[in-house]
């Protein structure tokens, strides 16, 4: 049966979260794996088969070339947009300068939509384990910096995840949602989101149910990941001064380093100093070397001083926006933290520094926006009434005239949904048609902007130049997505585009990627089922032999070697993936132990007349929590068991 609940999803650079509200709480869902947090990545394995979450990350090292995290960056990305990301990845990034870009990976391009796709799927999966229900609806969150094509490009991963998203919402809106449900007073509130990937700094009005977007700024090339390059850098460069050898030329190497730069960086959140150690990294003719070194919080301060430096600009743009809309007397209450890294002291000392005060401590900041992601849902499916979101475009909307100059129609930070309409003319005598391209940006030269979209408006008739009238309008709605529209208003012929074609797929691309995706949702589901039976069966195994170890000697031979024979089978049926043969074993097996199972019951209980035990009792059916197996999936979590936080989202420390 198909959920009408609206899940919330955080689609992170290098985690993502999902949410749900029921009643007047949100539950963040926890994943197969038991974590709240599913890492963003997603790797193919030798057959071909998916892997999403933390199975992915953790192969990461030895499959790297094969493993794509941090999609993030490049969604809605032309391959001459992301030459510095390029370098932060070691998996293939394919496309013309001009093209969007694909990832390669075992020889078949993947666009970054559909990998996101997989995450998606995967998360959605949680949601209906936990919910015990198939869902449909989504309102999945993006960096309020990110331009019209990144927005169109999440909302394809959606459709390919095969999730209507109903509505895509800016992070820092969502966290300002989660925290400000419930506050009666006015307040002004910053919300400064320093992920892995991305920055993102907005200015808001919240209070009695409006949440009012004043000003958005940020960064969509700064994140957590950049500082993780400078450490690693830092690493490899002393290694190669002590050693003569460059880690990075590993590729298995370099996975390491940077699982060990990330680990470090995080503890020098809390630590003064950490030990990097990393045995066998690398050897040359003399043998193996290892890694060890100690970094201090102030070497990674030095390192980052300069990206973290980076925040500082869009805040001080942020914050005079919304003095210009305001009022110049216009200040914040309270500056919110949102993002993994912002638990850097260096990070929380710039913003005590930009808006003179401490930051607010109350929210989980990586869960934050999920959960308001989950409320925008139920806002959106009438649970929750009363709420008006008020949200802006963050970057200026218009198009290109005579001499390659921007005309502005939208100005950044204008509440939408929103629609404007201006009229233009022709440049020359008798000119056939007009040209429209759409830009966005904040440069005054169109080639300074990203292109949009481009179209023609054809069979004008001939006229002087200045004469023809032609009405532009730009329409963008609650997504932040932009449609145009022009029109002659001589003849009245129309034309009109949603700026669709910016994420690089058309429809058709998008459903046959959709339909690609669910042919693997069946298969993944194979697989999983594949390895949890396997689990199962392992240590159905282990706990029959362990059994018949302690035991056995009091069972009749026959009755032994029943039990033997049987274990053998299933050691068999394990070695290859035939579902059907290791559930059979697997019956055979827990069959042949019920007579072992009977002798357990009966000296246990000694004169009571031996009860008739059910196969389901025999030594290891309900199989003991064993060593997490890659890939092991334990069962769906039961409804109530994730963990319940308030709606006001306040956490204390
Ligand atoms: P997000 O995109 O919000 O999940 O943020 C992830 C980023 O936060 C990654 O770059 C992490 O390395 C970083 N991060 C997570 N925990 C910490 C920590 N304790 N100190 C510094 N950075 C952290």
């Amino acid at each position: 049966m198909a959920s009408n609940k609206i899940i919330g999803i955080d689609l992170g650079t290098t985690n993502s979260v999902v949410a749900v509200r029921e009643g007047d709480k949100v539950t963040v869902i926890a994943n197969a794996q038991g974590n709240r947090l599913t890492p963003s990545v997603v790797a193919i394995g030798e057959k071909g088969e998916r892997l999403v979450g933390q199975v992915a990350k953790r192969q990461a090292i030895t499959n790297s070339k094969n493993t794509v995290y941090s999609i993030k960056r490049f969604m809605g990305r032309r391959h001459n947009e992301v030459a510095a990301e390029e370098k932060l990845v070691p998996y293939e990034i394919v496309g013309g300068p001009d093209e969007l870009v694909k990832v390669r990976v075992r020889g078949k391009d993947y666009t970054p939509p559909e990998i996101s796709a997989m995450v998606l799927q995967d998360l959605k999966r949680t949601a209906e384990n936990y919910l015990g229900e198939e869902v449909k609806k989504a309102v999945v969150t993006v960096p309020a910096y990110f331009n019209d094509a990144q927005r169109q490009a999440t909302k394809d991963a959606g459709v390919i995840a095969g999730l209507e998203v109903v509505r895509i919402i800016n992070e820092p809106t969502a966290s300002a949602l989660a925290y400000g449900l419930d506050k009666k007073k006015n307040e002004k509130i910053a919300v400064f989101d320093f992920g892995g990937g991305t920055f993102d700094i907005s200015i808001l009005d919240v209070g009695e149910g409006v949440f009012d977007v004043v000003a958005t700024n940020g960064d969509t090339h700064l994140g957590g990941d950049d500082l993780d390059q400078r450490v690693m850098d830092f690493i490899a460069d002393t290694f190669r001064a002590d050693t003569g050898i460059d880690l990075r030329k590993d590729q298995m190497a370099l996975q390491r380093l940077k699982e060990a730069a990330e680990k470090a960086k995080c503890e020098l959140s809390t630590v003064l100093e950490t030990d990097l150690n990393l045995p066998f990294i690398t050897a040359d003719s003399s043998g193996p070397k290892h890694l060890t070194m100690k970094i201090t919080r102030a070497k990674l301060e030095e390192l980052t001083r300069d990206l973290i430096g980076r925040a500082r600009g869009p805040c001080l743009r942020c914050l005079e926006d919304a003095r210009r809309k305001r009022g110049a007397a216009f200040n914040v209450d309270e500056v919110i933290l949102v993002g993994g890294q912002i638990r850097m002291p260096a990070i929380e000392a710039l913003v005590k520094e930009i808006f003179g005060r401490d930051p607010h401590k109350g929210v989980n900041p990586d869960e934050v926006v999920a959960v308001g992601a989950a409320i925008q849902g139920a806002v959106i499916n009438q649970e929750i009434k009363d709420i008006l979101l008020l949200d802006v475009t963050p970057l200026s909307l218009g198009v290109e005239t005579l001499g390659g100059v921007v005309d502005i129609l939208i100005p950044r930070n204008t509440t939408i949904p929103t629609h404007k309409t201006k009229v233009y003319t022709t440049a020359s005598d008798s000119q056939p048609g007009v040209e429209i391209h759409v830009l966005q940006g904040e440069r005054p030269m169109s080639r300074d902007n990203r292109t949009l979209g481009r179209f023609e408006l054809t069979g004008l008739p001939p006229a002087p130049r200045g004469m023809p009238q032609i009405e532009v309008s730009f329409d963008i709605d609650a997504n932040g997505i932009l449609n145009v529209h022009a029109k002659d208003l001589g003849t009245g012929k129309e034309q009109s585009i949603i700026i669709k074609s910016s994420s690089g797929l058309s429809d058709d691309e998008v459903h046959k990627m959709q339909r690609e995706a669910e042919s693997h949702a069946e298969e993944d589901k194979r697989q999983r089922s594949l390895i949890e039976k396997r689990n199962q069966a392992d240590s159905l195994v282990y706990n029959v032999q362990r059994t018949l170890k302690e035991h056995g000697s009091k069972l009749s031979e026959p009755d032994r070697a029943k039990i033997e024979a049987a274990i053998k089978e299933i050691q068999e049926a394990l070695k290859g993936d035939d579902l059907a043969r290791i559930e059979r074993a697997s019956e055979t097996l827990t069959q042949a132990s019920y007579t072992l199972a009977q002798m357990l019951y009966q000296q246990k209980q000694p004169g009571a007349e031996a009860g008739p035990a059910g196969p389901q009792e025999a030594p290891g059916a309900a199989p003991g929590p064993g060593p997490q197996a890659p890939g092991e999936t334990p069962g769906p979590k039961g409804k109530g068991e994730g963990d319940v936080i308030d709606a006001d989202y306040e956490v204390k420390e």
